[in-house]
């Protein structure tokens, strides 16, 4: 039963479980027995190492993480793999193509430049609402790697394909706010990372899950909290990591497994987002959503109310109503506007149905 008095929409931090939270609440004072809390453990104590073990071992059955592929946990959120993508990777040819399909590529592709060269695969958008066919890509068959961004959290643009790369060229996915919400093949990427705070737990710890022979290419310059090598080397304990969103992403991963692995979650996905864009798409352009219907995500939902443009008026009041009604966080990114109704994993069905319920009441209120 619920015991929180509010739905939450956020993009990220984001809502987690709330049996992840009970679970977390009823041990916060003595952690499997050791009489303390979790954050007050050695990072070195077989006790926590069981935590990060069992964690990652988790990670690697739900995803069926080949054996030749190394799961790391890093600090540095996303934006610190924007770098560390390129200080590990970039030096095996000093090149690499980057498809920037929104604001998050587009960060991670500026921050690349910085160690080597970088090329955009398609041309500049003039909007991030669409992923141009692969057939329209030039992609360098000389490049180091190949980065594209799976789930672009700002405009709500998800691939609905893995792209196809040149013989011998990895590719490396940004999966921060997608992750976990549909299986997918991982032997067909180089390095696919996701910061931890949409789908999968707290902020502060992110995922890494790289293919071994890419572990080792790394610019001489690479700070070592950035550095594959080291990282994997030292079973992801260089340094303190955080703790307690590791074991908080732990009971997630466990939470998952108890709720139809990520079958189960893809299944939650599709049918929560297809409450929501078919309201949208039945308004008969009263709610607006400009992203192109097979690139729709399904996990951030943007959409404007009144007009393509978005009525402010309307929007505030409709943001209004859904604070009274205990709907949080559902303003879109400062630069779209409008609404942003993230669905990640924790988000229920009957809580999007809420949401859905609210779309339609509104609608009939104030359409024409
Ligand atoms: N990549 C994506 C897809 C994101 O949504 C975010 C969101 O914050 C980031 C990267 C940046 O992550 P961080 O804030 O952890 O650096």
């Amino acid at each position: 039963s619920r015991t929180r008095m509010v739905i939450n929409f956020a993009a990220g931090p984001a809502k987690l479980p709330e049996e992840v939270l009970k679970e977390v609440q009823a041990n916060l004072l003595n952690c499997n027995g050791s009489g303390i809390s979790v954050m007050e453990m050695s990072h070195r104590s077989s006790n926590y190492g069981k935590i990060q073990e069992t964690a990652i071992n988790d990670l690697r059955e739900l995803l069926n993480v080949p054996s030749n592929y190394k799961i790391l946990l890093m600090q540095g959120g996303g934006t610190g793999q924007f770098a560390a993508v390129a200080l590990n990777l970039i030096g095996i040819t000093g090149s690499a193509d980057y498809v920037i399909t929104g604001s998050w590529s587009s960060k991670a592709a500026k921050e690349a430049a910085q160690y080597g060269k970088v090329n955009a695969v398609i041309p500049k958008l003039a909007k991030y609402t669409t992923v141009p066919r692969q057939s329209t890509w030039q992609l360098d068959p000389k490049a180091s790697y190949v980065y594209y961004c799976d789930n672009e959290t700002v405009e709500g643009v998800e691939f609905d394909f893995i792209p196809e790369v040149p013989e011998g060229v990895p590719l490396v996915a940004d999966m921060s706010s997608n992750f976990l919400s549909r299986p997918f093949d991982v032997s067909k990427f180089g390095v696919i990372f996701a910061g931890a705070q949409k789908n999968i737990g707290p902020a502060g710890t992110t995922v890494i899950i790289v293919r071994e022979d890419l572990i080792g290419k790394h610019l001489k310059t690479t700070p070592s909290i950035l550095n594959f090598e080291l990282m994997d080397k030292n079973s992801s304990l260089l340094n303190t990591p955080p703790t307690f969103g590791i074991y908080v992403m732990g009971l997630v991963f466990k939470w998952i497994k108890t709720n139809g692995g990520i079958a189960g979650m893809e299944k939650q996905s599709a049918a929560k987002s297809k409450l929501i864009y078919d309201i949208i798409d039945q308004s008969e352009g009263f709610f607006y959503c400009p992203v192109d219907t097979n690139v729709r995500s399904r996990m951030n939902v943007p959409f404007r109310i009144g007009s393509a443009a978005g009525d402010d008026a309307l929007e505030k009041e409709f943001l209004a109503k859904a604070e009274a009604e205990g709907m949080i966080q559902l303003k879109g990114h400062r630069s779209v506007g409008g609404i942003r109704a993230s669905l990640y994993n924790a988000v229920t069905l009957a809580e999007t149905q809420k949401l859905a319920n609210l779309m339609l009441a509104f609608y009939k209120n104030n359409k024409n």
